[in-house]
């Protein structure tokens, strides 16, 4: 009998997240839809679903763990591996983004102000616009959303996944805040190409659709320092495979990054479809799905299905 890379049985592990999945279940309803994205507004508050994939290739799946959303937010941690493995870690990049915690919403204007045009990280809305920014400087020749979707399919190993073309642009059209974020950097020169194509590229990457399974295939790599597992790729090299994931756990969940590491302990990144992505270095990468959020934006449901998760497992990076 192999003993697994995790620690833990597969069957414990489904254990174990069915636990935390039905205790996070009894508190679902105090969670609430995003609804400043119209298309957002229309996803049921009563959906919870959960994926864990392990270094093994083990995958776990709860509830409604294969139906596509909105990933929003997460789509930062994937142009962010972009962008470092086609440029590196260079001085440049990390002049026009900081790897500081924001301590403010994701989408604060008055910061960006403050600080001259240089967004607290690249996990918060403006920091992933400089990073959308840089890759479209990168991919010249190429379709940018294009080149983000194929990279998203390749490394989930899913053929299906696509930009959902209603929720970008209910993005668009419903964008004033990010307009004004691109419009900030661009006055402080911190933006190369067009506000619009650049916020083409942004409001797209966040529109696209995928499952808590497709998210968890895609993220392995963020658990096996850069190799991923199941296409046998190198994604990123395993020195900024680490900075991805010291970003994550910094400032994946805005400012409530430190609530999230306290209850948690884990690498993770939320997006404001209710998804969130957890990465034990290692092991495995866990996702979950439950489309309420608490008041900074989070999964009100998906934090408790980590918490318990992560208490049970004693999986955490301290
Ligand atoms: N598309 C969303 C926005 O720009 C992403 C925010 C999020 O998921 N936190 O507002």
């Amino acid at each position: 009998l192999r003993t697994p890379v995790t620690g833990i049985e597969p069957e414990e592990l489904r254990r174990v997240l069915e636990a935390a999945c039905k205790v996070a279940a009894r508190d679902i309803k105090a969670g609430k839809v995003a609804d400043y994205i119209p298309a957002l507004a229309r996803v049921p508050s009563s959906k919870l679903g959960a994926a864990i994939v392990t270094v093994d290739g083990d995958v776990i799946l709860y509830g409604d763990a294969q139906e596509p959303f909105s990933i929003q937010s997460i789509s930062k941690v994937f142009t962010l591996t972009m962008v470092l493995s086609a440029i590196g870690d260079s001085k440049r990049f990390w002049e026009r983004v900081g790897r500081e915690p924001s301590g403010s919403a994701f989408n604060s204007i008055v910061q960006l102000e403050m600080e001259h045009g240089i967004p607290r990280n690249p996990l918060i809305n403006a920091g992933a616009i400089v990073v959308s920014d840089v890759l479209h400087g990168v991919l010249k020749s190429k379709d940018t959303v294009s080149a983000v979707v194929d990279f998203m399919r390749q490394i989930s190993q899913s053929p299906r996944v696509s930009v959902d073309p209603v929720v970008a642009e209910s993005e668009a059209v419903a964008g004033f805040r990010n307009a004004s974020l691109a419009n900030f950097l661009k006055s402080f020169r911190n933006l190369d190409h067009d506000v619009a194509d650049v916020l083409h590229v942004y409001f797209n990457q966040c529109a696209i659709a995928m499952s808590c399974e497709e998210l968890a295939r895609a993220s392995l790599y963020l658990a096996v320092e850069g190799d991923h597992p199941l296409t046998g790729s190198k994604v990123l090299s395993s020195s900024r495979t680490r900075r991805v994931n010291s970003i994550m756990l910094m400032c994946g969940h805005y400012d409530a990054s430190g609530d999230f590491a306290f209850r948690v302990g884990l690498p993770g990144k939320s997006g404001v479809g209710g998804g969130i992505v957890a990465v034990a270095p290692g092991r495995a990468v866990i996702v979950v799905w439950s489309p309420g959020l608490n008041k900074h934006g989070n999964s009100h449901a998906g934090t408790i299905v980590l918490e318990h998760f992560a208490r049970q497992t004693g999986w955490s990076v301290f």
